[in-house]
Protein backbone atom coordinates (compact mmCIF):
# COMPACT_ATOMS: atom_id res chain seq x y z
CA UNK A 1 0.00 0.00 0.00
CA UNK A 2 1.20 3.34 -0.96
CA UNK A 3 0.74 5.80 1.53
CA UNK A 4 0.19 9.87 0.62
CA UNK A 5 -0.65 13.03 2.92
CA UNK A 6 -3.76 15.51 1.67
CA UNK A 7 -3.08 19.15 2.32
CA UNK A 8 -6.61 20.03 2.74
CA UNK A 9 -8.27 20.72 6.41
CA UNK A 10 -11.90 20.83 4.46
CA UNK A 11 -13.45 17.73 5.66
CA UNK A 12 -15.83 17.65 2.35
CA UNK A 13 -12.57 17.65 0.20
CA UNK A 14 -10.96 14.89 1.96
CA UNK A 15 -13.69 12.79 1.94
CA UNK A 16 -13.69 13.14 -1.77
CA UNK A 17 -10.10 12.43 -2.36
CA UNK A 18 -10.65 9.53 -0.51
CA UNK A 19 -13.27 8.09 -2.21
CA UNK A 20 -11.24 8.77 -5.52
CA UNK A 21 -7.75 7.43 -4.39
CA UNK A 22 -8.58 5.04 -1.40
CA UNK A 23 -10.64 2.41 -3.85
CA UNK A 24 -7.28 2.32 -6.30
CA UNK A 25 -5.15 1.24 -2.78
CA UNK A 26 -3.64 4.01 -1.57
CA UNK A 27 -3.63 4.66 2.10
CA UNK A 28 -4.54 8.61 2.43
CA UNK A 29 -3.87 10.49 5.49
CA UNK A 30 -5.19 13.71 6.32
CA UNK A 31 -2.03 16.57 7.02
CA UNK A 32 -3.44 16.35 10.83
CA UNK A 33 -3.56 12.45 10.46
CA UNK A 34 0.22 12.84 9.61
CA UNK A 35 1.03 14.92 12.43
CA UNK A 36 0.59 18.12 10.87
CA UNK A 37 -1.32 21.08 12.96
CA UNK A 38 -0.69 24.35 10.87
CA UNK A 39 -2.34 26.13 8.46
CA UNK A 40 -0.34 27.30 5.15
CA UNK A 41 -1.26 30.70 3.95
CA UNK A 42 -3.14 30.78 0.68
CA UNK A 43 -1.12 33.99 -0.20
CA UNK A 44 -0.88 32.79 -3.99
CA UNK A 45 -2.52 34.57 -6.98
CA UNK A 46 -3.41 31.67 -9.10
CA UNK A 47 -4.80 28.09 -7.79
CA UNK A 48 -1.40 26.46 -9.20
CA UNK A 49 0.47 28.94 -6.86
CA UNK A 50 -2.04 28.19 -3.77
CA UNK A 51 -1.30 24.08 -4.50
CA UNK A 52 2.66 24.43 -4.35
CA UNK A 53 3.06 26.87 -1.23
CA UNK A 54 0.01 24.02 0.58
CA UNK A 55 2.43 20.82 -0.57
CA UNK A 56 5.40 22.55 0.12
CA UNK A 57 4.93 23.53 3.53
CA UNK A 58 3.29 20.42 4.44
CA UNK A 59 6.09 17.64 2.56
CA UNK A 60 8.72 19.31 5.16
CA UNK A 61 7.17 17.74 8.20
CA UNK A 62 5.84 14.47 6.75
CA UNK A 63 7.93 12.00 5.61
CA UNK A 64 4.83 10.56 2.75
CA UNK A 65 4.89 12.31 -0.22
CA UNK A 66 1.82 14.87 -0.79
CA UNK A 67 -1.25 15.65 -2.77
CA UNK A 68 -2.35 19.26 -2.26
CA UNK A 69 -4.91 20.89 -4.26
CA UNK A 70 -6.64 24.36 -4.60
CA UNK A 71 -10.17 24.66 -6.16
CA UNK A 72 -12.75 27.27 -6.60
CA UNK A 73 -15.73 28.62 -8.63
CA UNK A 74 -15.30 31.00 -11.72
CA UNK A 75 -18.59 32.88 -13.04
CA UNK A 76 -18.53 34.38 -16.45
CA UNK A 77 -20.59 37.23 -15.17
CA UNK A 78 -18.43 37.90 -12.38
CA UNK A 79 -15.18 37.72 -14.68
CA UNK A 80 -13.91 34.56 -12.92
CA UNK A 81 -14.45 35.37 -9.18
CA UNK A 82 -14.78 34.31 -6.76
CA UNK A 83 -12.13 32.54 -7.92
CA UNK A 84 -9.15 31.63 -5.37
CA UNK A 85 -11.50 33.38 -3.02
CA UNK A 86 -14.71 30.69 -3.42
CA UNK A 87 -13.98 29.55 -0.16
CA UNK A 88 -13.70 33.52 1.48
CA UNK A 89 -16.63 34.98 -0.86
CA UNK A 90 -18.90 36.53 1.68
CA UNK A 91 -15.67 37.44 4.36
CA UNK A 92 -12.98 35.05 5.71
CA UNK A 93 -13.83 32.09 7.58
CA UNK A 94 -17.31 32.34 5.80
CA UNK A 95 -19.86 29.52 6.25
CA UNK A 96 -20.38 27.42 2.92
CA UNK A 97 -24.12 28.69 3.21
CA UNK A 98 -23.14 32.26 3.44
CA UNK A 99 -21.45 32.09 0.37
CA UNK A 100 -23.90 30.45 -1.54
CA UNK A 101 -26.29 32.84 -0.43
CA UNK A 102 -23.94 35.85 -1.48
CA UNK A 103 -23.00 34.40 -4.61
CA UNK A 104 -27.19 33.95 -5.38
CA UNK A 105 -27.70 37.61 -3.98
CA UNK A 106 -24.77 38.77 -6.69
CA UNK A 107 -26.25 36.78 -9.66
CA UNK A 108 -29.70 37.47 -8.63
CA UNK A 109 -30.32 39.94 -12.42
CA UNK A 110 -28.00 38.07 -14.50
CA UNK A 111 -28.86 36.41 -17.05
CA UNK A 112 -25.20 34.62 -18.34
CA UNK A 113 -25.38 31.98 -15.34
CA UNK A 114 -22.26 30.00 -16.97
CA UNK A 115 -19.94 28.96 -14.35
CA UNK A 116 -16.88 26.44 -13.82
CA UNK A 117 -14.89 25.21 -11.61
CA UNK A 118 -11.64 24.38 -11.46
CA UNK A 119 -9.07 21.79 -9.48
CA UNK A 120 -5.27 22.16 -9.91
CA UNK A 121 -3.44 19.38 -7.62
CA UNK A 122 0.15 19.54 -6.99
CA UNK A 123 2.01 16.20 -5.72
CA UNK A 124 5.24 16.95 -4.35
CA UNK A 125 7.61 14.34 -3.54
CA UNK A 126 10.59 14.84 -1.72
CA UNK A 127 13.97 15.80 -3.87
CA UNK A 128 11.79 16.03 -6.99
CA UNK A 129 9.97 18.59 -9.20
CA UNK A 130 6.47 19.31 -7.80
CA UNK A 131 3.55 18.16 -10.51
CA UNK A 132 0.77 19.73 -11.49
CA UNK A 133 -3.08 18.56 -12.25
CA UNK A 134 -6.22 20.35 -13.83
CA UNK A 135 -9.56 19.61 -14.20
CA UNK A 136 -12.67 21.73 -15.33
CA UNK A 137 -16.09 21.45 -14.86
CA UNK A 138 -18.83 23.44 -16.61
CA UNK A 139 -21.99 24.38 -16.10
CA UNK A 140 -24.47 26.92 -14.73
CA UNK A 141 -25.48 28.70 -11.49
CA UNK A 142 -28.95 27.89 -10.30
CA UNK A 143 -31.43 30.60 -8.72
CA UNK A 144 -31.88 29.05 -5.80
CA UNK A 145 -29.96 25.96 -3.34
CA UNK A 146 -31.40 22.25 -4.43
CA UNK A 147 -30.03 19.51 -2.61
CA UNK A 148 -27.98 19.00 0.48
CA UNK A 149 -25.15 16.66 -0.46
CA UNK A 150 -21.74 17.46 -1.10
CA UNK A 151 -20.63 20.70 0.34
CA UNK A 152 -19.39 24.27 -1.02
CA UNK A 153 -21.40 25.73 -4.02
CA UNK A 154 -22.76 22.05 -4.88
CA UNK A 155 -26.44 22.91 -3.96
CA UNK A 156 -25.61 25.97 -6.68
CA UNK A 157 -24.08 23.93 -9.45
CA UNK A 158 -26.00 22.60 -12.47
CA UNK A 159 -22.81 20.45 -14.17
CA UNK A 160 -23.67 20.23 -18.08
CA UNK A 161 -23.64 16.89 -18.40
CA UNK A 162 -27.08 16.27 -15.92
CA UNK A 163 -29.99 18.39 -15.02
CA UNK A 164 -29.51 18.17 -11.38
CA UNK A 165 -27.06 20.23 -8.74
CA UNK A 166 -24.46 18.85 -7.34
CA UNK A 167 -26.09 18.75 -3.85
CA UNK A 168 -28.89 16.46 -5.37
CA UNK A 169 -26.50 13.87 -6.27
CA UNK A 170 -24.39 11.15 -4.83
CA UNK A 171 -21.14 11.26 -4.77
CA UNK A 172 -20.10 8.42 -6.71
CA UNK A 173 -22.26 10.30 -9.16
CA UNK A 174 -20.57 13.74 -8.68
CA UNK A 175 -17.05 11.98 -8.74
CA UNK A 176 -16.39 11.30 -12.64
CA UNK A 177 -17.77 14.05 -13.78
CA UNK A 178 -16.35 17.10 -11.51
CA UNK A 179 -13.57 19.16 -11.63
CA UNK A 180 -11.59 17.22 -8.71
CA UNK A 181 -12.48 13.77 -10.38
CA UNK A 182 -11.07 14.72 -13.69
CA UNK A 183 -7.70 16.31 -11.69
CA UNK A 184 -7.21 13.18 -9.47
CA UNK A 185 -7.83 10.86 -13.33
CA UNK A 186 -4.93 12.64 -14.44
CA UNK A 187 -2.66 12.20 -11.78
CA UNK A 188 -3.45 8.35 -11.55
CA UNK A 189 -2.55 8.06 -15.21
CA UNK A 190 0.62 9.92 -15.12
CA UNK A 191 1.49 7.39 -11.47
CA UNK A 192 0.68 4.72 -13.81
CA UNK A 193 3.11 6.04 -16.44
CA UNK A 194 5.95 6.59 -14.06
P1 LIG B 1 -9.73 25.89 -1.17
O1 LIG B 1 -9.75 25.12 0.09
O2 LIG B 1 -8.99 27.18 -1.13
O3 LIG B 1 -9.35 25.04 -2.36
O4 LIG B 1 -11.24 26.36 -1.36
C1 LIG B 1 -12.04 25.85 -2.33
C2 LIG B 1 -13.45 26.40 -2.16
O5 LIG B 1 -14.05 26.33 -3.45
C3 LIG B 1 -14.31 25.55 -1.25
O6 LIG B 1 -14.34 25.99 0.07
C4 LIG B 1 -15.67 25.65 -1.91
O7 LIG B 1 -16.28 26.85 -1.50
C5 LIG B 1 -15.32 25.77 -3.38
N1 LIG B 1 -15.29 24.42 -4.01
C6 LIG B 1 -14.20 23.76 -4.49
N2 LIG B 1 -14.55 22.55 -4.97
C7 LIG B 1 -15.86 22.44 -4.77
C8 LIG B 1 -16.79 21.39 -5.04
O8 LIG B 1 -16.49 20.30 -5.52
N3 LIG B 1 -18.06 21.66 -4.69
C9 LIG B 1 -18.46 22.83 -4.13
N4 LIG B 1 -17.64 23.82 -3.84
C10 LIG B 1 -16.33 23.64 -4.16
Amino acid sequence: MKTLVLATRNAGKAREFQDLLGSLGWTVLTASQAGYEGEPKETGKTFRENALIKANEIATHVPHPVLSDDSGLEVEALNGAPGIYSARFARSNAKDENNRRKLLAVMRDQTNRRARFVCVLCFFESGKEPRYFEGICNGNITREERGDSGFGYDPVFIPDSDTRTFGEMKAVEKNPISHRGKAVAAFLEDLRKT
